[in-house]
This record gives structure tokens, C-alpha cells and sequence, in this order.
């Protein structure tokens, strides 16, 4: 594991503990090897005063929501930690008690929610703490004798803690076992089937000590040959994939992007003999399962088929484990394994279904090192759902957010780098749409930047790259649902775009999309508009048989984006002012204005 502390950037923040505890949060954060997505935390102890001027020992820790990787200074809690100090000492507390205490404990009240592991940061009587949740000690204490092998790694230099569920029960373990104790004997805390903790007063020496236990598991893993890892060629297969993602997102409740991790890696865990059963034992470390749930659906030769086995499994989980008080979840998978595929990752939008897929590829990893070390054995059945099933998280279900009109949704525009695609491109982002963005323009590939987005320049012409362009779009988020074809730009009777090309390439995958619909948007300013309109008509009846809505929109006038941040394009868009005067009443429509309609007639009401 790479030590990442830098002696001149540090220096920068060498007077200033708390800015200190941002830069090493931030070099753990880095490491995907150590924390995931929002995953481990940090902390710092310093003295404050309160509104009265009167000294306060303050417990800085990291508040919920923040990421190590991009943390900053207000992603710290200031929490009273003698307060803390008590609530460890209390004899039982439901979390969301717990929750509440640390809230009312604050001294900032705008202050993000302390990490549910802050009353564990209290304790340690060190200024600065580091936990994470490092691959290379889950690999061992996710054996089958991981405890023996813990030992035998690191002796006695760290403290041991059997596994319990994170939060107060965990809290209220650690100090049990730990009262009394001589913490300057000991170079940090192994939780098992968890994480590492480690300490000094020091923010470097605790930043290093945590690399420092890390590399040694990584160095056990290579001296006992555990780290050979599988791999392989993925073969394609876009209309299945669409296919599974229909099917997922119906047992969801809701559309979701399928994220394909394609590398050799991905396919070489997917075609281990032993998959079925090592792939299906357990998540790495139970927090996973609040995101990923506790196994993923291996897919056998029908798909379908495997997924709807998934799905009753579930259930059956949920019912072996679960008391009245409890609702359950959807029953659909959050990953996949596809044998000679890869892996598979499903979100709500594109953003969510990578975080999935990075917790799968990270667990992919060390499945394999524990199996290789000795036998994967991940927490038990009952352990996990403990955690999936957390009344924090429940309790979060319950909070009525509102979803975006079109998240999930994935949608192909063509002449997407016009100004009125550029708008409509935007607008369906917006709405948390994953966008697969169409033109001849070679700017297309860089015109956004954003997970939900891929540019792919294209002679909208040619059928064969039109039908490659919307198959790689497949292959990177699932399916399609929405066909954009943007005529506006130079639809004149002369030359008009091939919309059958696309059409056709498109067509299959919105067979399985979900609620699919075409959009055309055409232009009043040219004298093609009947044609326009007749192209929509013969789309409608050849697509009506199939539940695929068609919708024309022709703007009475129209001009380009309103976003002056946008760089202004080289295209044929006819001016604004020529526009307006072609328009029947001299009137301006803005392309935002087009955008809105077309996401609109995109959501499925008409
Ligand atoms: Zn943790």
C-alpha cells in the first residue's frame, strides 16, 4: 500500500490540526483498496470553546455523507466528547438513540450527523484516529481461522474485536474489552470481518501506522500465494443485457442503469468453476449490503430464469430473518454475475450503479485472495441481514424524497452536438437521465462530463456505424428507452437525415425498453416539415403494435442554447434573428424551452 503523505504538501497545513486531518482523510480517500464511497473515517480531538467562551474537549469526526476522498473541513462533526465518553459508558441505546444523543452532543448546529462509529473515535485516547475498511485485512479475517491468522500476522501489537453490528453495539464492545488496558502498547485495532482502526497524537504517524498494518496483510497475502486472480474475455451479448435489465428494473419498482464491467478481471471471477457458491457466500464487510444487498444473482444459461430464482431466494431471506416491524425491499439484485460476461451492477442512475459495481469488483478481488488463503467465509446470514435490514436505514426509506422525472431512463439524441440537441441533452441529464449522445462532430465525445453521459461521433448517415454507436451505448448502460432524433438542424428537403438508419438501429433495443418512446423534433423553418411529419406517421404505425409512443415536435421558431457557458458551435443552425423572423408571430422560443417539451413528452404521458 503506497504511502501517499507528501512533506510539502503536509507542510501546508502543518500549523492547523483540523486541516492537517482533512489533507490524510483525503490521501485515504484515495485509495480504493482502503475505503469505498463514503465508507471509514477519521477524527481529531482539539480543544474548543462554546458560545459562553468556556474550554470544550471537541471531537472533530466525520459526518455522514462525506466522502474521505473529498472531504473538507465543515465534513467534520464537532461533537462534545465528553458527552461521548459517557454514552460509551451507558448501558444500552437503540442506534437511533444513539443517532439523537450525538446530535444533541453537537456544538455546531448546521454540523453534518457524526459517523455512527464517533462514540468508538471517543474512546481511543489518542488526538487522531484512522479507520477503514482495507481489502487486503478483510481477505484475512474473512477466513475461515481468521482470527489464528490475525495472530499470526501481527501478534500481539493490535487489539482484537470479535464481530459485532457497527454502531453503539460496537461502541459498547470495544469498551468492555478495552477497560484498563494499556493503549501505547498497541499499534492499532483489528475488527473482524470489518476493518483496522489506528491511532497516534500524531496525524501522520496514525495516517502511516494505517499503511503501514495494511501492507503487511498485503505482504501475508503474497507470501502465501493468495493473490492469483482470475481472468478472461467477455463476450457480448447487448440484446440480453437489455433484456436483463427490463427484468431487473421491473422486480425494482423502478428503471435502473446496468453498469457492465467488462475487464478481464470482471469475466475471469465470473467463469470460476467454484462461482456459485463462493460468489453467493457473503458481502466483504456488512456495510456493503445497505448498497449492494448481501449476495449478488449469478446468472445461469436463461437469465431470466436466474433472476426470478434470485428474487424468491430473497424473499425466503427476508422471511428467515426478519420480525414484524420490518418491510422488505425490493426483490431485485443490485449485481449480477454473467458467466463469460462479467459482472453486471444495477443503480437507480448511472452514478449509483458505478458505486455498486466498484464494491463488486472490489469484492470480486477478495473473495478470491480469502478463497485462495484458505476458504472464503464471509459474516453469517443473520450478521448481514442485522445490517441491510439496520433501523437507520429503514428509517431513511421512509424519508419521502421525490425522483427526478426521468431517472433511470436511457436515452439517444443525434445531432446531439446542434445547439438544440446540446439543450435536449442537457435537460435529459437534468432529469437523471443516462443520455447516449449521437453526431458527426467529434466534439460530441467531450461536450459533457458526467457518468450518465457518452458522446460517440458518428456519420448519422451510415447505418452499420449508427447500429455499432447505439450498441456500444447499450453496452454501457443497459438498454434504451428514448430515441431523440433531432431533424432541426438542416432537414431540408435536399438532405434529409436518415432517420430510418437510426430508427432501425435503435429499434430492437427499445422493444425492451422501458416505457419507450421516440421524439422527433423537427423544423417549421424548412420546407421539409411534411416530410418530417410523415416520417413521424409511419414511425407511429410501425412502432404502435409495440407500446413505443411517437411524438413530433415541430417549434414554431427556434434558436440555440441559453447557457452562455456552453462553447457556441460551428453548425449549420440558422441564426436566431432569421429564426424569429420565420416564426409566425415574430416570436423567440429558447432551445432550453424545446428541451423541456421533449424530456416532457419523453416521461411518458402522451
Ligand atoms: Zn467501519
Amino acid at each position: 500500500m503506497k504511502n501517499r503523505w507528501n512533506k510539502i504538501e503536509a507542510k501546508r497545513f502543518a500549523d492547523n490540526p483540523q486541516s492537517l486531518r482533512v489533507y490524510t482523510s483525503r490521501l485515504l480517500g484515495q485509495e480504493s483498496q482502503l475505503v469505498l464511497h463514503g465508507g471509514g473515517n477519521t477524527s481529531v480531538k482539539m480543544n474548543t470553546s462554546d458560545f459562553f467562551g468556556n474550554d470544550v474537549e471537541t471531537l472533530f469526526v466525520k459526518g455522514s455523507g462525506w466522502d474521505l476522498a473529498t472531504i473538507e473541513g465543515a465534513g467534520f462533526a464537532p461533537e462534545r466528547l465528553d458527552v461521548l465518553k459517557a454514552l460509551a459508558a451507558f448501558g444500552t441505546l437503540s442506534d437511533s438513540d444513539m443517532v439523537e444523543q450525538q446530535r444533541i452532543a453537537l456544538l455546531d448546529s448546521k454540523a453534518p450527523n457524526a459517523s455512527v462509529e464517533a462514540i468508538l473515535h471517543a474512546m481511543i485516547p489518542f488526538r487522531d484516529v484512522d479507520h477503514t475498511h482495507a481489502d487486503a485485512v478483510l481477505a484475512v479475517t474473512n477466513t475461515a481461522n481468521g482470527k489464528e491468522r490475525i495472530d499470526e500476522l501481527y501478534g500481539d501489537r493490535v487489539i482484537v474485536i470479535p464481530y459485532v453490528m457497527p454502531g453503539f453495539a460496537l461502541a459498547k464492545l470495544v469498551y468492555e474489552l478495552t477497560q484498563g488496558i494499556d493503549w501505547n502498547a498497541y499499534e492499532g485495532m483489528i475488527l473482524m470481518n470489518h476493518g483496522v482502526f489506528t491511532f497516534s497524537d500524531d496525524a501522520r504517524a496514525s495516517y502511516e501506522k494505517m499503511i503501514e498494518l495494511v501492507s503487511e496483510a498485503e505482504d501475508y497475502l503474497e507470501s502465501r500465494n493468495a493473490n492469483q486472480l482470475a481472468s478472461g474475455a467477455s463476450q457480448m451479448d447487448p440484446i440480453a443485457l437489455a433484456e436483463i435489465r427490463k427484468q431487473v428494473s421491473k422486480l425494482r419498482g423502478a428503471p435502473v442503469i446496468a453498469n457492465w464491467d467488462q475487464s478481464p478481471e470482471a469475466v475471469g471471477y465470473s467463469n470460476l468453476p467454484s462461482i456459485e457458491s463462493i460468489g453467493t457466500r457473503g458481502p466483504l464487510t456488512p456495510d456493503h449490503s445497505i448498497f449492494a444487498k448481501r449476495i449478488p444473482a449469478v446468472l445461469g444459461p436463461n437469465p431470466q430464469e436466474s433472476i426470478e430464482t434470485y428474487a424468491s431466494e430473497y424473499e425466503a431471506y427476508f422471511k428467515r430473518n426478519a420480525d414484524d416491524s420490518l418491510a422488505c425491499l425490493d426483490t431485485a439484485p443490485r449485481w449480477a454475475i454473467w458467466p463469460k460476461r462479467g459482472i453486471l451492477s444495477f443503480g437507480l442512475n448511472a452514478k449509483n450503479a458505478s458505486v455498486i459495481s466498484d464494491i463488486a469488483s472490489h469484492t470480486a478481488k477478495v473473495v478470491q485472495l480469502s478463497e485462495n488463503l484458505g476458504g472464503w467465509t464471509p459474516l453469517s446470514e443473520s450478521d448481514v441481514f442485522d445490517v441491510e435490514y439496520w433501523e437507520l436505514e429503514q428509517a431513511k426509506l421512509k424519508s419521502n424524497k421525490t425522483t427526478p422525472a426521468l431517472q433511470g431512463r436511457i436515452a439517444v439524441v443525434t445531432s446531439a452536438a446542434s445547439e438544440v440537441g446540446r439543450v435536449c441533452v442537457e435537460d435529459l441529464l437534468k432529469k437523471d437521465a443516462a443520455v447516449i449522445a449521437l453526431d458527426e462532430n467529434p466534439i460530441v465525445a467531450t461536450l459533457f462530463e458526467s457518468p450518465a453521459y457518452l458522446g460517440i461521433a458518428c456519420e448519422d448517415e451510415d447505418a452499420d456505424t449508427l447500429g455499432s454507436a447505439i450498441k456500444c451505448g447499450v453496452e454501457k448502460f443497459g438498454g434504451l428507452d428514448i430515441l431523440v432524433t433531432n431533424l432541426s438542424r438542416d432537414a431540408s428537403e435536399e438532405s434529409t437525415p436518415n432517420s430510418d438508419a437510426i430508427l432501425k438501429a435503435a429499434f430492437p433495443f427499445l422493444l425492451l425498453g422501458i416505457n419507450p418512446s421516440i421524439v422527433i423534433i423537427g423544423s417549421r423553418a424548412t420546407a421539409s416539415s411534411k416530410r418530417q411529419t410523415q416520417i413521424a406517421r409511419d414511425n407511429a404505425l410501425e412502432t404502435a403494435g409495440e407500446q413505443v409512443r411517437v411524438n413530433l415536435v415541430i417549434p414554431d421558431s427556434e434558436y440555440g442554447a441559453e447557457n452562455p457557458e456552453m462553447p457556441q458551435l460551428e453548425n449549420n443552425s440558422p441564426n436566431i434573428e432569421s429564426y424569429a423572423q420565420t416564426s409566425g408571430d415574430h416570436s423567440r422560443l429558447s432551445g432550453n424551452e424545446i428541451a423541456h417539451t421533449v424530456s416532457s413528452l419523453a416521461v411518458g404521458l402522451f
